[in-house]
């Protein structure tokens, strides 16, 4: 064990930490802290982590997946917006030799890459009311492949499954599309309810997203104009849905693509194909 992870593992347990900072979960803020350190080593053990590397993470509330990030030799930059958090962190930061730093801030306004660097992975337990958010961001960097070159994170099971879903089932989507457009998606975890303090309604899942190179430039937003204009009427067939998209039905004539199939049968390489077509076709088309 590296001093470091001693002196982590002799720090007072979460809950006392929690106690004594008078940290009562606030709903607002999307908290629901993970407190099981047999779970939280799990969580960062299934992050492509050599010691050394640095992470950036959204909310680190007691710090639970903090003192497990730090315990593998990651340097961590923090970024936590309840101040009420901040003492707790900072007896963390006390022991890290300088392996963490936090930054009392809101996760939508900083500027992570300037904050933590080029190759840095991405590990939170995102708070539910921005979760969705700051993925969109994250995938939607106009350079690729991005700052981030790994981002293991915690969702509602819901959302986690909208992240991976295939084509043909329910929760397949616009999300799905851009985050299996720009990276490999996995769910690594399941977790119940009963699993955070306090446990919330719904049961969470660990995704983890890796970007990868696509072999040819994706027009990002043709790509999202086209998703959101077909599963804006997932519904109805895509000869109805794209009607007010310029030249997306020619697109699909060319492709070869049967007009009268709807939004969630389309695979990520046939949107991404429509997306191309489009971005080849005459202005005025
Ligand atoms: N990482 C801790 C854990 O696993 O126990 C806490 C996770 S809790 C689900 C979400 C955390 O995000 C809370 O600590 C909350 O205060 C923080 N948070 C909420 N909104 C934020 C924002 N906009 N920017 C930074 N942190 C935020």
């Amino acid at each position: 064990m590296t001093d470091v992870a001693a002196a982590i593992a002799a720090l007072p347990p979460l809950r006392d930490e929690i106690a004594a900072a008078g940290l009562r979960a606030d709903k607002s803020l999307g908290q629901n802290f993970l407190l099981d350190l047999n779970l939280l080593d799990r969580i960062v053990r299934s992050i492509p982590l050599q010691p050394g590397d640095r992470v950036f993470e959204v909310g680190p509330g007691p710090g639970g997946l903090t003192r497990a990030l730090l315990k593998a030799g990651a340097q961590v930059v923090a970024v936590e917006r309840d101040e009420r958090a901040l003492p707790i962190l900072q007896r963390i930061s006390a022991v890290s030799d300088g392996a963490l730093t936090i930054v009392h801030g809101d996760a939508l306004k900083v500027n992570a890459q300037e904050l933590v660097g080029k190759g840095a992975h991405i590990a939170a337990n995102l708070p539910y009311n921005i979760g969705t958010l700051l993925l969109t961001r994250w995938l939607s960097e106009a350079q690729w492949l991005p700052w981030w070159r790994s981002a293991t994170l915690m969702f509602q099971k819901e959302v986690a499954d909208r992240i991976v879903a295939q084509p043909g089932s329910s929760a397949y989507g616009r999300l799905s599309v851009l985050a299996q457009v720009r990276c490999e998606v996995r769910i690594k975890t399941l977790l119940p309810a009963r699993a955070f303090t306090p446990p919330p309604k719904v049961d969470s899942a660990v995704v983890q997203l890796i970007p990868r190179v696509p072999e040819l430039a994706v027009p990002m937003q043709i790509l999202e104009r086209l998703t959101a204009s077909a599963f804006g009427q997932r519904r109805k067939m895509l000869r109805q849905s794209l009607k007010g998209l310029p030249g997306a039905l020619e697109a699909l004539a060319a492709l070869e693509i049967d007009p009268t199939r709807r939004a969630e049968t389309l695979s990520v390489s046939e949107y991404v194909a429509v997306a191309r077509a489009l971005a080849s076709a005459p202005a005025d088309s």
